[in-house]
């Protein structure tokens, strides 16, 4: 009997779930698998693996009601367990239709050298590893398992210990579509991810900045590729002539949806001298109006907090951000209802750099919002953070708004609308300063991570070089 652990529903806090963790020898041997089978699955070629993919999302769809129903007793919410869902069939669609299109048949093309042509093949790494955090449990673990598989690697997943219910569901949806062996989901906590990242041949990490570090070193040591997509305290900017409610409502959605369990949630907010007043105003009046989850789970709009651990740093942050002065507008204290942890959209004023809030993540529906004098102010306060994922700025016009945009060292920065890069991922970005490293996870670029590429330069038998002895 393996090591065991016990999970926690997040509506109720008691601990109502017992998960098994894979030991290194188990980890070991679904790599063996998943490495024995990865030849076959790059020989069915892109057509063949997209049908396949198109199997899993079908088979994915069927089980939609009980993926929900799973996901809904991992983190407590309903609304976006749905939005997971939907999101995760439309990124299989996408990637099918693109697929063949980013993957094309390699042929050989004339080279600078006369009488010298190039055959540039991509190779997939065979076994990618995908390790994936609590606040989007399936979204995350799906966003570079579905790309990988099409460039025609196998993947072993290992989903966070804090929300591992669904696996079982995901498990069905790969027999249904017969992709055991070429994708693996591996139960267990981080022994266990630290045994996927000592055998697979690249890893795809989502989680936190202290975590990432150690899957950074631990695939350094062994000289594979890690891509890092880690931790965030995304500024929203808002100029003096922007639209206030429209920018209110943004950054309010932005900053609490999914109870601001979100990496590309805005946790800052900085908003010019003299709009300052009347935008909290109506920041505070929008979100006063956002319930919680409770007591039934299709109430309000906020589930629980949904991890216990997040419950102590959110409190931690506030308690440091009242004795250093700030004021809370609304929200501000962790209601315990029905066992699980609840927070009302929380707005706060009277903040500076020197507090907690706004230097280190929360991960929690809340908003600090301090007032900036001009533009060099805002950009010097919103770059003052040592993550740099995303950003949003919001003025009058598109042109004025990407210009602060243009100076904020972030990767993807929403102009007039904040955490859009949640909704569209089109667009290729990376992760700035301590918020991850590694090629674009989003755009045509993401599925060539998984490849690398191998070059026949061909002289034909009938040519001689020049610089032969
Ligand atoms: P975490 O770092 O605690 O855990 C993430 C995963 O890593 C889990 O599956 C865990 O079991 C595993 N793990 C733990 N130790 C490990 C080790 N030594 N080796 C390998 N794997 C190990 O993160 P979390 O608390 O689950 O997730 C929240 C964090 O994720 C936040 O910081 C959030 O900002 C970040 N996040 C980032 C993105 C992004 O795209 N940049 C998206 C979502 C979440």
């Amino acid at each position: 009997m393996g090591r065991t652990i016990d999970v926690r529903d997040p509506r109720t806090g008691r601990a109502d779930h017992t998960l098994t963790c894979a030991d290194a020898a188990e980890v070991g041997a679904a790599a063996a698998s998943a490495r024995a089978a990865q030849p076959e699955w790059l020989a069915l070629g892109v057509p063949g693996r997209v049908a396949a993919l198109r199997r899993f999302r079908d088979a994915l769809a069927e089980r939609g009601e009980a993926m929900v129903a799973a996901l809904v007793r991992d983190t407590g919410r309903l609304a976006v367990s749905r939005l997971e869902v939907d999101s995760v069939l439309a990124s299989l669609d996408r990637w099918c239709d693109r697929a063949p299109g980013l993957l094309p048949e390699p042929g050989t093309v004339p080279t600078s050298m006369p009488g010298v042509g190039l055959r540039q093949d991509p190779l997939p790494y065979a076994v990618t590893g995908v390790i994936s955090p609590w606040n989007f449990p399936l979204l995350l673990a799906m966003i570079d398992t579905v790309p990988a598989l099409l460039a025609g690697s196998a993947v072993l997943l290992k989903p966070s210990e804090i929300t591992p219910r669904f696996a079982a569901v995901l498990r069905d949806c790969v027999t249904a579509a017969a992709l055991d062996g070429v994708l693996g989901v591996i139960d267990g906590d981080g022994a266990t991810g630290a045994a996927v990242v000592g055998t697979v041949d690249l890893v795809c990490f989502t989680g936190s900045v202290r975590t990432g570090r150690a899957v950074g070193a631990a695939a350094a040591a062994r000289f594979i590729p890690a891509f890092l997509e880690l931790g965030g305290k995304d500024p929203a900017i808002v100029c003096a002539d922007a639209d206030l409610d429209r920018a209110a409502r943004a950054i309010l959605y932005g900053g609490a949806v999914n109870t601001g369990h979100s990496c590309m949630s805005i946790e800052r907010v900085y908003v010019a001298e003299p709009a300052f007043e009347e935008f909290v105003g109506l920041l505070v009046g929008r979100a006063r109006k956002i319930g919680l989850a409770y007591p039934e789970v299709t109430d309000g709009e906020l589930g629980p907090v949904i991890s216990a651990a997040q419950v102590a740093i959110i409190e931690e942050q506030l308690a440091d951000a009242v004795a250093r002065g700030a004021t809370v507008h609304c929200g501000g204290e962790i209601r315990v209802l029905g066992g699980g942890s609840y927070l009302e959209p929380t707005v706060l004023t009277g903040v500076d750099h020197t507090m907690k809030i706004m230097r280190e993540e929360t991960f929690g529906p809340v908003l600090p919002v301090m007032p900036f004098s001009g533009t060099d102010e805002a950009v010097a306060l919103a770059n003052d953070s040592e993550f740099g994922l995303s950003a949003a700025v919001f003025a009058a016009t598109t042109e004025a708004a990407l210009a602060v945009g243009e100076r904020l060292e972030a990767g993807g920065i929403s102009i007039n609308d904040a955490s859009l890069t949640g909704f569209v991922q089109d667009g290729e970005k990376n992760a700035f300063k301590s918020s991850g490293l590694g090629g674009s996870r989003m755009g045509a670029a993401s599925i060539r991570r998984f490849q690398r590429q191998r070059s026949f330069l061909i002289r034909s038998p009938e040519d001689a070089a020049p610089w032969w002895w």
